[in-house]
């Protein structure tokens, strides 16, 4: 198959749009990262979009809407604290989980009765699902690289598998959505995000955090999150996750032969093995931005071992350290 290269404009915009209405599978731009959609009421088009990653079918996607009034279609019994959210968050990086209508493919929620919902910040992807129909859009790499921040790192991972990309900018946020339940009570962030757990205490007080966010599930256990389960972001080399201050890692890392570092722009210059910054340590939004673009490169040192360090948890650096540590599979160095 010929993948369409389509330009962000109008012109692109309107044949991405024919294209998913007519079942098409296009990745397009979003502020998180880029996503590979679908029409969500189109069960054939849905199962392409799995085949085209190798994406587990347990593993449901998110369902992409440019308005609010699109939601009750997607969902039913939503609570108040959907609408206050959405009020102060959307558009923007936040999914919400709520009880499912039966406008959604079955294989979108993978069988579960909840789907996940969110509306995007990006004028693209905005002015695409206003032109096509509500999209399903998991992240646009194959199933278990780094999501896609570039346009180029769609074309890497499915070039000839999809029917066309949409050539946008940078992704700015960098990580994906916060996925938050509100099927449940208390509500569950489920994944974190850019949207910070912080942020969304101001809504949702009584916030519990899953257990899947930090820890290794238990095999065959199951997960609220059927993500959360899956190897994911992983280099090919072996990475360990490393804790400490910037004398820790440094001295750590330049006493380790024949390995690389995944460092904070601070300690760069002080680093005697070979590195590749990710940002500032004191921006997590910075981290967060540059992650995967540095996770896809990480294979090209040529090493055995590749030591990343690791951001603190508050904030959007919640969303970094759980991309890592699963990168890491779940190897954690505490200095
Ligand atoms: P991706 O689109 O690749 O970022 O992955 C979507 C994430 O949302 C995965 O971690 C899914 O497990 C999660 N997700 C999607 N739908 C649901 C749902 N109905 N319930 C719980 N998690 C969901
Ligand atoms: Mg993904």
């Amino acid at each position: 198959m010929q993948t369409e290269r389509l330009s962000a404009d109008a012109d692109g915009i309107r044949r991405a749009a024919a294209l998913l209405t007519a079942g098409g599978i296009v990745a397009i731009p979003t502020e998180t990262v880029y996503g590979l959609a679908a029409d969500a009421t189109n069960e054939a088009a849905i199962l392409r979009v799995f085949a085209a990653k190798g994406r587990p079918q347990d593993n449901p996607l998110i369902v992409h809407i440019a308005d609010l009034a699109d939601l009750p279609r997607l969902a039913k019994e939503i609570p108040d604290t959907a609408y206050a959210l959405a009020k102060r968050f959307w558009p923007g990086p936040l999914t919400l989980v709520l009880k499912r209508t039966d406008a959604v493919a079955d294989c979108v929620s993978a069988g579960l009765d909840t789907v996940a919902v969110r509306m995007p910040s990006h004028p693209v992807a905005r002015e695409i699902i206003r032109a096509s129909v509500p999209l399903a859009a998991p992240s646009a790499n194959t199933s278990g690289a780094p999501s896609p921040t570039e346009a180029g790192h769609v074309l890497h991972d499915l070039d000839g598998k999809i029917d066309a990309v949409v050539l946008g900018d940078r992704c700015t946020v960098g990580v994906e959505s916060t996925v938050v339940s509100l099927a449940v009570t208390p509500p569950r962030l489920l994944r974190p995000g850019g949207i910070s757990a912080e942020q969304l205490r101001e809504v949702l007080p009584d916030l519990v955090l899953d257990q899947a966010i930090l820890h290794q599930p238990e095999p065959h256990a199951r997960v609220a999150s059927p993500g959360m389960k899956y190897q994911h972001y992983a280099p090919q080399t072996k990475c360990f996750l490393v804790e400490g201050t910037g004398e820790q890692f440094i001295d750590y890392v330049n006493r380790k032969p024949a390995c690389a570092a995944l460092c904070f722009s601070e300690e760069a210059s002080r680093l005697t093995v070979p590195h590749l910054d990710y940002g500032r340590g004191s921006s997590a939004e910075e981290l967060a931005q540059n992650l995967f673009a540095a996770l896809r490169r990480a294979d090209d040192f040529g090493v055995a071992e590749i030591y990343i360090h690791a951001p603190q948890k508050t904030g959007v650096g919640l969303a970094v350290y759980n991309r890592l540590i699963r990168a890491a599979a779940f190897q954690v160095i505490s200095l």
